[in-house]
């Protein structure tokens, strides 16, 4: 039989579908989670809410989930001291598809999405699939953004959405208060709006004192910040992203989310798991501990690391760095090569993990 063509978006020609490796080895440093498994009470916890919700599945789902919405505002006044209206809060499965809730409706053809790049692979696949232009305008050499830059980049391609991921991925980098309402200023002068997006999947691993873009939600319309449960909380498997916004933005967001996107077992283990927040977000501390001797460790030994308030690292340079990562993965510990070319990222693991990790990278890149 002759080859029947697809008529495939000419835009989709060759491509191949993301994904970090999934690989089973003993220790996995690659995709930013949260290394701790829960622990046997919210895990029964979860399974009997499961176990209520299974009994309703011949129905649909609430597909408002206020109830969700309200546990998540909750915890918000918690970690960042922000109180939140339900109406305010936005959740899907994963901020990935938050990211793509805000796409469909404030992107689309003719239109642009701006980020500043190195930062979020996802970021340019969003765009791609709602037919909306992108544009990488370029981070500092410290992967620190200048508000002057980013202005001018706003300025000039009048984006009706801005991308930028606090902590920076794969770099790490926080933005600063100022650097966030220059973009915010400079947004409101674009004619026919642009949103904001601060993606905060790293905001829990903030420094002490460093403040989270949900202050700002009052003064300004046009911002959304996203958060998920995927990283400190330690639920990546749940699938559980959600964003915080002016009720109007969440609105929006409502008119192009498919009708019952939120399963009922997904919205039972995300009120089962935001009752645990405490238990599951307990190592969030050791971790960032582990995190700066992480940095430390590799300052010594003569690499260039950059700042992080992730829970994450980025170093280098390496001539070759797929064959630092190969070598790494060959000892059993596989990391991240992402990033500008001689970077490398690894996720910060228990601490046996990160010993495994420091072991194998003195063995191959002989430090
Ligand atoms: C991991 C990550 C996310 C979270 O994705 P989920 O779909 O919520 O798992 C969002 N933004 C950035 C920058 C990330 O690194």
């Amino acid at each position: 039989m002759p080859p029947v063509p697809l008529p495939l978006r000419p835009e989709l020609e060759g491509l191949l579908p993301y994904g970090a490796p999934q690989l089973d080895v003993p220790v996995r440093l690659n995709v930013n989670e949260n290394p701790y498994p829960l622990a046997d009470d919210v895990v029964a916890d979860i399974a009997a809410d499961v176990a209520v919700a299974a009994r309703d599945l011949n129905r649909y789902p609430d597909r408002d989930f206020l109830a969700l919405r309200e546990d998540l505002a909750a915890y918000l006044a918690g970690e960042a001291g922000v109180r939140l209206a339900p109406e305010q809060l936005w959740a899907a499965n994963g901020s990935n598809e938050v990211m793509l809730h805000l796409l469909q409706a404030f992107g689309g053809p003719g239109r642009t999405a701006l980020s500043f790049a190195p930062t979020y692979s996802m970021y340019p696949e969003y765009a791609r699939d709602t037919s909306t232009a992108w544009v990488a305008g370029r981070r500092e050499a410290d992967f620190t953004l200048d508000p002057t830059v980013a202005a001018a980049a706003i300025a000039a391609h009048a984006p009706s959405v801005v991308l930028l991921a606090s902590p920076n991925n794969p770099t790490g980098t926080m933005l600063p208060v100022e650097t966030i309402k220059a973009v915010l200023a400079a947004a409101a002068l674009v004619p026919g709006g642009c949103v904001v997006v601060v993606d905060e999947a790293y905001g829990e691993f903030r420094r002490a004192g460093v403040p989270s873009a949900l202050e700002l939600l009052a003064q300004y319309p046009q911002l959304a910040v996203s958060r998920t449960m995927s990283k400190a909380f330690g639920l990546a498997g749940a699938r559980v992203g959600y964003l915080a916004a002016s009720s109007e933005l969440i609105d929006a967001l409502r008119v192009v989310r498919l009708p019952y996107h939120l399963s009922g077992v997904t919205q039972a283990v995300a009120r089962a798991a935001l009752r645990h927040a405490p238990a599951l977000m307990a190592q969030v501390g050791s971790l960032r501990d582990e995190r700066d001797a992480c940095v430390a460790w590799l300052r010594e030994r003569g690499l260039t690391v950059a700042d992080t308030d992730a829970n994450f690292v980025l170093f280098g340079t390496f001539d070759d760095r797929h064959a630092i990562w190969q070598g790494l993965l060959d000892a059993g510990v596989l990391i991240r090569e992402v990033g500008p070319d001689g970077w490398l990222r690894v996720s910060i693991g228990t601490p046996d993990e990160m010993t495994a990790f420091k072991d194998a990278l003195v063995e191959v890149a002989q430090l």
